[in-house]
């Protein structure tokens, strides 16, 4: 059988085996609709407040901060809309950074259409966002600030806290899209100086399909989902039980491991990043050196299409990505990779290998024996490559 090496948990991840159990008897025994006040309906909602628990836990917030939703781009649209729409007569200007994932910068491209202004901060050659930039675009129009805790693509870490500082002391709220790092690093909403953040299941270790926001007490902020009154009326619709039920045993889980496996996922990311950068001619990593997530590999390789290199490896039963997943379909490069200055040419050649709890150091080996040998190909039929 061909040998299997996932390297693209930041697009996904699997659900654990203990998640899939605890969420099992939601669709069965426990089918209950959590609004009713039979017991069939307080069987669920206990499972649902328990898992609020666990996220208000994670996140230093109060479960009634929680709002659960269908995942991460529902989280970050009813940020940013229902702030827009809560606020907007108070003002119409936001601020974000020009590498926020598209499920931030598109509902931003949308109020841009209905009247409101944006401001795109850019970043630094590492893809940091400095938190005095940030100071300098505030408005007194300014009704929102949205800078996400750890890029998707390069792994970076903002610094979060410095520019909710900022926020706060403008009393401007601030919204973080924390859907990278949640489960993976430690997460505080109020060392982050947070009123809102995202999250997402999927992306440790829980169901697709289901996520949260933090709304910190006394936000004002609108709905988008109108209907019954779940969610204290934030947002409506029958509650996704199992998913809720799964997305707090997720947490729990990394709340337990997330400090061994930070550790773990690290040292592996290095020997990756070494090798790469080390052991093939014309590579460069992508995304700041040291302020990176713990399991984030982005490196550009010359002469190369992205494209290429994914294929073959696929061909070995690699799976890694280019760009971001949503991107992967279009001809354009990555907009983060061009916004840390990289060219249109060397974006093309990027690659993005992130690791997660059943990435073994054996799979990196077999990545970095196949990976040169590729290079080496594609390089030699590349008319880009200057073969002296
Ligand atoms: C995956 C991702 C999202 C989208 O989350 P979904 O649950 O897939 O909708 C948003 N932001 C970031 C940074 C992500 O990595």
């Amino acid at each position: 059988m061909m040998k299997k090496v996932y390297l693209d948990y930041a697009g996904t991840t699997p659900c654990d085996p203990l998640v899939y159990k605890a969420m099992e008897p939601y669709f069965f025994d426990k089918f209950g609709n959590a609004s009713s006040i039979h017991s069939y309906g307080q069987e669920a909602k206990k499972g649902i407040e328990e898992s609020r628990q666990i996220v208000a836990s994670f996140l230093g917030a109060k479960p009634e901060e929680i709002i659960f939703t269908s995942g991460g781009t529902e989280s970050n649209n009813l940020a940013i809309k229902g702030i827009a729409w809560a606020l907007e007569k108070k003002g119409n200007h936001i601020i974000t950074s020009a590498i926020e994932h598209h499920a931030i910068s598109e509902p931003c491209k949308f109020l841009e259409k209905k009247g409101f202004k944006v401001t795109y901060v850019g970043v630094d050659k590492y893809g940091q966002v400095c938190p005095q930039d940030v100071k300098k675009a505030i408005t007194d129009k300014t009704i929102l600030i949205s800078v996400m805790h750890a890029n998707n693509e390069i792994g970076t870490i903002q610094p979060i806290g410095e520019i909710g500082k900022i926020a706060r002391e403008k009393s401007i709220y601030f919204h973080t899209d924390a859907v990278q790092t949640v489960g993976h690093i430690p997460v505080d909403v109020n060392e982050l100086n947070a009123d809102l953040l995202s999250l997402s299941a999927h992306k440790f270790y829980g169901p697709k399909g289901v996520g949260a926001l933090y709304v910190r007490k006394g936000t004002r902020i609108e709905s988008f989902l109108h209907g019954g009154d779940q969610e204290r009326g934030k947002r409506a619709s029958t509650y996704n039980t199992p998913g809720i039920v799964g997305l707090g045993m997720a947490l729990g889980l990394c709340q337990d491991k997330m400090e061994g496996e930070a550790k773990f996922q690290a040292a592996l990311r290095d020997k990756l990043i070494n090798g790469i950068t080390q052991g093939i001619p014309e590579t460069y990593l992508n995304g700041h050196p040291e302020k990176r997530l713990p399991n984030n590999a982005n490196c550009s390789i010359r002469y190369i299409e992205g494209e290429s290199i994914i294929l073959n490896l696929d061909m070995l039963g690699i799976a890694c990505s280019t760009g971001s997943a949503c991107t992967s379909t279009s001809l354009e490069p990555s907009h983060v990779l061009l916004a840390i200055g990289r060219s249109h040419e060397i974006a093309h050649g990027s690659l993005r290998f992130t690791l997660g709890r059943w990435t073994k150091e054996e799979d990196i080996d077999y990545l970095l024996e196949n990976l040169p040998k590729i290079v080496e190909k594609l390089r030699a039929m590349s008319p880009l490559y200057d073969k002296k």
